[in-house]
């Protein structure tokens, strides 16, 4: 039987698969004979299964393309490895149909009996090169089923606008695909929950930059914990962990932080500044402005 992981030592093994990722390695094998099976294990032992192919990994900068983890280890860690429907699929719009079919009626985390009236998947084009993620839906997003379509969201529209854009040009998701309840900020666990399709979804299509609107987006996305003011005004190389997407020639996207619309309704002042992100973002893509260039 597999032994439980407590919530420490689930995100150690998590953090251990997620770099496996970031150095292009998918495939894991389990093995079974030579880590001593223990009740419990500690929070230094997932340590040292995430650090004892530090040497192999350090040797072999080479093409293999798998690792192994040894035993004991919560089944549900290898949940991010096993092939996903839609990496049967090349058309990106049936890829995101399989996910959301996947997604089903979820009840994986807490926000699904917490006054959600419905999953909230994602909005725009399946080929986008722009994708902008937020945090989780709010009261005229858990209503309509879209993100971003309240008072954030027209500003959000005017963001995009302002970048040469429509909306329906790009791609626009959450982390949490359900209304926390009082639009409180999603938990530790909801996000890890529920992030992974996100992931999913980033993978099938495939942007080349991705924009976190706020820190909990971008904390989420970056697994960074740093003020808004350290986590801007740069470029981040980023994979989606634990998806693999169907092109083998996508190498990630670029990642770039800015604030969330809701903040900067309370800020105006900080227009200007999230302003700068876009056209950081806008250079990278070769957008120009249609006429006015402010938010
Ligand atoms: S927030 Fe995500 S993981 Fe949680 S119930 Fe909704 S869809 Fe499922």
């Amino acid at each position: 039987m597999p032994t439980a992981l407590n919530p420490d030592q689930r995100r150690a093994l998590a953090d251990r698969v997620r770099f496996y990722h970031e150095l292009g390695i998918y495939d894991f094998y389990r093995r079974e004979d030579n880590v001593a099976r223990t009740e419990s294990v500690p929070v230094e032992a997932a340590a040292q299964v995430a650090t004892s192919f530090q040497p192999e990994l350090r040797e072999e900068m080479s093409p293999r393309k798998s690792a192994v983890l040894a035993k004991p280890v919560d089944e549900s860690i290898f949940e991010v490895l096993k092939t996903k429907p839609e990496q049967s699929v090349t058309d990106p719009m049936a890829a995101l149909r399989l996910i959301r079919e996947d997604l089903g009626d979820c009840t994986r985390c807490k926000l699904h009996q917490q006054g959600r009236k419905q999953i909230v998947f994602g909005v725009g084009n399946p080929r986008a090169d722009l994708m902008f993620v937020g945090e989780g839906p709010g009261a005229d997003e858990d209503m309509q089923g879209e993100p971003f379509v309240g008072r954030a969201g027209q500003l959000l529209n005017n963001m995009i606008k302002a970048m040469g854009l429509r909306r329906e040009e790009v791609y626009i998701a959450n982390v949490v695909k359900c209304r926390p309840p009082g639009n409180r900020t999603p938990e530790r666990d909801e996000c890890d929950t529920c992030s992974p399709f996100l992931m999913r979804q980033i993978a099938v299509i495939k942007p080349k930059v991705i924009v976190a609107l706020g820190a909990v987006a971008a904390k989420n996305l970056l697994a960074i914990n740093a003020p808004m003011a350290e986590l801007r005004g740069r470029f981040y190389d980023f994979m989606p962990s634990g998806a693999r997407s169907s092109d083998p020639n996508w190498q990630g996207a670029k990642l770039a932080v800015t604030y969330h619309p809701a903040f900067l309704l309370r800020d105006p002042r900080q227009k200007g500044e999230a302003w700068k992100d876009l056209q950081m973002v806008m250079k990278y893509l070769g957008l120009k402005p249609p006429a006015k260039e402010t938010v």
